[in-house]
């Protein structure tokens, strides 16, 4: 490896290798060669539609505008999740983004919603979530907080086309100077010394060499796992759904400002609207559902005409032991994977960008550095696996097989602990900066029926009469707050069509 690192190459054109590609040009200006190597014979994965909040963020540090945007990826806007059936199988409740009420005092607003509940003064919680109200009327806004409001902002994602996505950043990332190179790479040449990554060779014979390399391959890891068998941890045993079919079907209105996530037999089913067609995907257990049979249960949960045939994809959910190993970085689906569930996979893409920038050698690549880059990923990713089993772990589907196994299951010792705490009085610590705030995890636990024994003492320090107030002012102000917001749709349609 040269002195200093100056020539990255990254493997793979998908929404991983796109997102990339596009940051490094913008913050590796002068003096990086930034080239990107893709086969469209190959393809991407071509799933991937909805995001969270943080996802403004990178488009921000791009200087992206929302509405070309928007514009661009068909995209619509997400205030949360909604979970049909998994507490219960005629149970439903939204994880929404942003606060759950107001703070009191030193306390998380939801200790003196459970001293409401159990006085039965207390409507459902989501009653007392912003984004939770004004979703189900299908309101968006762009709400900030004003410095004299009781409300909250109105943090926002979106659901987009990935793939248009990817073309998006891609137009971004040649204009700033990355060379896209068009090929298969069909051998990966190692330095004899070092052992780090050379040189990639394409089916044409073209060579590419590099100082660092950033597997965006996907799920087949060409550089981390096919040249330096890095290693997977397999987390199958938590997270058993290794299949998702995914089909697009014709958009119906109104759009919905979430994504719907529907609990089935052997797994669940998404709905993700776009604007100009709805996204579908069932994830489930090959061990409990053939794929035939899970095809036929998404195609028959459609709400509009299916536009293409249905996708089969195959996974594992884990992570690769180490996402930096020498000089490859993996970002993407050739770091890990979890199911969609929480929407967290382009997520994982933009922080593994995030930690690169952090960590962009300076000259050769200190193995303090790697260890650090590599602790974090894992710690990030170990947080949002353990909150997606949550999800699998509270449900209350009494007599499916699938369904029963799950909620019996071994947990993760810090899963297992963080349940034990909040069942019984309610708290939960959240540890470092781990992605899932206190708002996302109560609303799971409380929506999947994961009700604490206790309150917070300090609940107790208001007195019935004011308890009652408190509550009723947050509720009501919150309806009254989305009823003023305009429809999503209309929302849409009048950023998509003025142009900037
Ligand atoms: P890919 O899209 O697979 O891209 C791999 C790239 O590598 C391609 O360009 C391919 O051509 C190239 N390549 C591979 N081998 C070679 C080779 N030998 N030579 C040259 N090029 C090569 N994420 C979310 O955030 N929200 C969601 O709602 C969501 N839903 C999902 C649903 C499912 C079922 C799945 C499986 C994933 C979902 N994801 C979601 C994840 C999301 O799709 C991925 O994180 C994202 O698309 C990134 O994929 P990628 O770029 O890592 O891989």
């Amino acid at each position: 490896m040269s002195e200093m690192v100056r020539s990255i190459v990254i493997v793979g054109g998908g929404t991983a290798g796109w997102m990339t590609a596009a940051a490094l040009a913008r913050f590796c200006g002068k003096g990086w060669r930034i080239t990107l190597v893709e086969s469209d014979e190959i393809g991407t994965v071509g799933v991937g539609e909805a995001t969270i909040p943080m996802i403004r963020n990178f488009n921000q540090a791009l200087g992206i505008d929302e509405a070309d945007f928007l514009r661009a990826t068909q995209g619509t806007y997400k205030l949360g999740i909604e979970f049909a059936g998994w507490g219960g199988r005629d149970d439903r409740y939204m994880h929404a983004f942003g606060l759950v009420g107001r703070g009191l005092g030193l306390l998380p607003f939801h200790h003196y919603w459970l001293r409401a509940r159990a006085a039965g003064k207390a409507g459902p919680l989501g009653d007392y979530v912003l984004n939770n109200v004004a979703a189900y009327r299908n309101r968006f806004a762009h709400v900030q907080r004003a410095a004299d409001s009781m409300l909250p902002p109105l943090p926002y994602a979106f659901h987009f086309d990935a793939g248009l996505y990817a073309a998006y950043l891609r137009r971004y990332a040649e204009a700033r100077g990355v060379v896209r190179v068009e090929g298969r790479v069909v051998d990966v040449e190692r330095d004899g010394g070092s052992g780090d990554v050379a040189a990639l060779t394409l089916a044409d014979g073209e060579r590419i060499a590099g100082d660092l390399f950033v597997d965006c391959s996907g799920f087949r890891g060409l550089l981390i796992e096919g040249a330096l068998a890095t290693g997977y941890e397999d987390w199958s045993h938590w997270l058993p759904c290794d299949r998702a079919v995914a089909v697009p079907c014709a958009s119906v209105r109104p759009l919905t400002p979430y994504t719907r996530a529907t609990a089935r037999k052997a797994g669940w089913q998404w709905r993700i609207p776009l604007q100009h067609r709805t996204g579908n995907g069932h994830v489930f257990s090959s061990a409990h559902m053939s794929e035939d049979a899970a095809t036929a249960t998404l195609l028959g949960n459609l709400d509009g005409e299916a536009l293409a045939e249905p996708r089969m994809l195959r996974f594992t959910t884990g992570r690769r032991t180490r996402a930096w190993n020498r000089n490859v970085v993996a970002i993407g689906l050739s770091a890990g994977f979890i199911e969609p569930l929480e929407s967290t996979s382009i997520h994982l893409i933009q922080t593994g960008i995030n930690r690169l920038l952090d960590f962009l050698p300076n000259g050769s690549v200190a193995d303090a550095d790697r260890d650090a880059f590599n602790r974090l990923t894992a710690f990030e990713i170990e947080r949002i696996r353990d909150f997606v089993i949550l999800h699998y772990a509270a449900n209350g589907r009494t007599g499916e097989p699938f369904w029963d196994a799950l909620r019996t299951m071994e947990l993760p010792e810090p899963l297992a602990n963080r349940i034990a705490m909040f069942r019984a009085n309610g708290r939960i610590v959240r540890e470092h900066d781990e992605l899932f705030d206190v708002a996302g995890w109560v609303q799971v636990m409380v929506g999947q029926n994961i009700l604490p024994e206790r309150w917070h003492p300090l609940a107790d320090q208001i007195d019935d009469a004011q308890l009652d107030q408190f509550l009723t002012t947050v509720a009501t102000a919150f309806a009254r707050d989305a009823e003023r917001m305009p429809d999503h749709d209309a929302f849409v349609a009048r950023c998509v069509a003025t142009p900037q």
